[in-house]
Formats: structure tokens, C-alpha cells, sequence
């Protein structure tokens, strides 16, 4: 038996800009923690449990 938490089936990495400095960076779509953005510190998403709440634009989506 696998865990329902071991398997994200639908987990996925995005491709994301800062709303606030348009860095581009690759973020996990299911944070354990809040993902920032990595040149000026904006929240870029924020972790549920589940599906993060992204508050950046997302620009492609991998996997
Ligand atoms: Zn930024």
C-alpha cells in the first residue's frame, strides 16, 4: 500500500513570474512551504496541504 500523500498524481512544476519584478522561476505546484520569489521575496505560493495557492503568473506548465 502506498499513502495517498506519496502519490501526486497530478502534482506538476510550473514555470511562474513574479508579478512584482517578472523573475521567472520553476516552482512545485504542491509547496510544503511558502514558495518566494527568489530576487526582491514576494510570496509566489502558498502550501494547503494539497494544491498550492500560486499568486504569480503562470507561464507553462511541466509535467
Ligand atoms: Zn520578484
Amino acid at each position: 500500500m502506498v499513502g495517498l500523500e506519496e502519490r501526486m498524481p497530478t502534482s506538476k512544476f510550473l514555470k511562474v513570474k513574479c508579478p512584482d519584478c517578472e523573475n521567472v522561476q520553476v516552482i512545485f505546484d504542491h509547496p510544503s512551504t511558502v514558495v518566494k520569489c527568489l530576487v526582491c521575496g514576494r510570496t509566489l505560493a502558498e502550501p494547503t496541504g494539497g494544491k498550492g495557492i500560486i499568486k504569480a503568473e503562470i507561464l507553462e506548465v511541466f509535467g
